[in-house]
């Protein structure tokens, strides 16, 4: 493919911050005492347990099965009893279902699948439940079952298989480092992804502020047949729609999928986690996770196993030197704030990251000053600056019409917004009200 890096329309340039852990290699998490497993990792259906409080599991064990098509199960992240089928604080703020497993110390695994050393000539449906049974998602944050989008409807056809790797968000490196220390990983979860759907291309898009990473993949890949594209550095870069644009000149409609233009995208994170449930039998049970921020200590990026409390990995980075102002789980432009330091690390988490205080926005709304600044950057061609004032007149009829849902929540608006106007909420809230008009309706 050209060295000339492609870029999307729209879009901004917030200070990456990536320095302070993108040279810091994976470091293996300790085994803890405790996990406490949210039970829904997932976007659809919430998987449904099969173990209850007493009983013994082995690392790898299925802890709960898939709660249907869109859904995946969740497995042990080492061997232990299940001391708990309770709640505790999740992600959005209010307390969710969880499991609480505590350790034995074997971490003895027990794993039900067998490795399919022969993935090069493996039955595709085969390896596509093998990606459903490991209860592998989104990595990247999304969190979308992987396995759904392996299965296309017969009249939309793949034809292209892409691997994001653009990792756009300031301040994260997980995936960076990934790249690096795994890239053979990587590819090989592309091979069999390509060998799924029956592809002859896969491309993997890497954002160019990752030289080492592109070097690292381009020297792997090519014997697999797959492309390595370089992209311009340009947050929202590795949204879907974004993406397959940036490496395929494609355009997905606005209210259609990847699929819609024969486009397959799947989290580099996500590839390796299929090259461990394929190649060594073994299901989605840890992540690589940047804990960051200025407070910290000693930033870097972990290997944790899912259920990892955020207060563990804060203190393996060494714990804070100020107290931070905000805690986010993800990046700065699209993380979740939290309230609780006893929220557990999910499959989706990329990052957790303290903010210090001189960073928190001192300023208040203002009116719009109707600059265009927010036209001009985002990436999905909306209007933000009449949607919100849609939403603040409680038209949220007028903000469906103006296309609010194709809003992908990127938050580049309310970043060059000069009137500090909180625009990305608007947007989350003409969501929810008419997704609840639907519902009712
Ligand atoms: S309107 Fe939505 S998609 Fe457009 S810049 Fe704002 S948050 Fe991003
Ligand atoms: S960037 Fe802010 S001030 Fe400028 S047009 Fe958009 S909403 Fe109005």
């Amino acid at each position: 493919m050209s060295s000339k890096p492609r870029k999307f329309k729209g879009g901004v340039h917030p200070n990456d911050s990536k320095a302070l852990s993108e040279t810091k290699p994976v470091q293996e998490a300790p085994l803890l005492e405790k996990y406490t497993l949210i039970v829904t990792q997932n976007i659809g259906a919430p998987p449904e347990l099969v173990v209850q409080k007493g009983d013994t599991v082995k690392k790898g064990a299925l802890l709960a099965k898939a709660g249907g098509f869109v859904s995946v199960p969740l497995h042990s992240p080492t061997s232990g009893t299940v001391t708990a089928v309770d709640k505790c604080p999740g992600p959005a703020g209010v307390r969710v279902p969880a499991i609480e497993i505590t350790a034995d110390e074997e971490d003895e695994w027990g794993s039900p699948f067998e490795p399919i050393a022969d993935w090069q000539n493996a039955d595709p449906d085969m390896l596509r439940q093998r990606v459903a049974d490991a209860g592998i998602v989104g990595m990247g944050g999304a969190g979308f079952p992987a396995h759904v989008k392996l299965t296309p409807p017969p009249d939309k056809p793949i034809d292209t298989l892409l691997l994001n790797g653009a990792e756009c968000e300031p301040y994260l490196t997980a995936d960076h480092r990934l790249m690096v220390e795994q890239a053979e990983d990587i590819v090989r979860g592309a091979a069999i992804l390509k060998r799924v759907f029956g592809l002859e291309t896969a491309i993997i898009g890497v954002e160019d502020n990752k030289p080492d990473a592109i070097a690292k993949l381009k020297e792997i890949a090519e014997p697999y047949g797959i492309q390595v594209q370089n992209l311009r550095v340009n947050y929202p870069q590795g949204a879907e729609r974004q993406l397959i644009y940036a490496l395929t000149g494609r355009e997905v409609p606005i209210g259609g999928l990847p699929m819609d233009v024969g486009c397959a995208v799947q989290n580099v994170a996500s590839a390796a986690a299929v090259t461990e449930a394929v190649i060594k039998g073994r299901p989605s049970i840890e992540r690589i996770v940047t804990v960051t921020g200025e407070p910290l200590v000693e930033p870097g990026n972990w290997r944790f196993r899912i259920g990892t409390p955020v207060s563990k990995a804060i203190e393996l980075a060494g714990g804070v030197t100020v107290q931070p102002a905000k805690l986010l789980l993800g990046g700065p432009m699209m993380g979740i704030a939290q309230k609780s330091l006893d929220v557990t690390i999910m499959k989706n988490t990329s990052g957790i990251l303290l903010i210090p205080t001189e960073q928190v926005s001192q300023y208040s709304s203002e009116p719009c000053i109707r600059c265009g600044r927010c036209v001009e950057c985002c990436p999905m061609r909306i209007l933000p600056a009449t949607i919100s004032q849609a939403v603040e007149n409680e038209r949220f009829d007028l903000a469906e019409e103006l296309n609010v849902l194709a809003c992908i929540e990127c938050g580049s608006c309310s970043y060059v917004c000069p009137s500090h106007r909180p625009l990305n909420q608007h947007f989350k809230r003409a969501k929810a009200e008419i997704a609840a008009k639907r519902q009712k309706g």
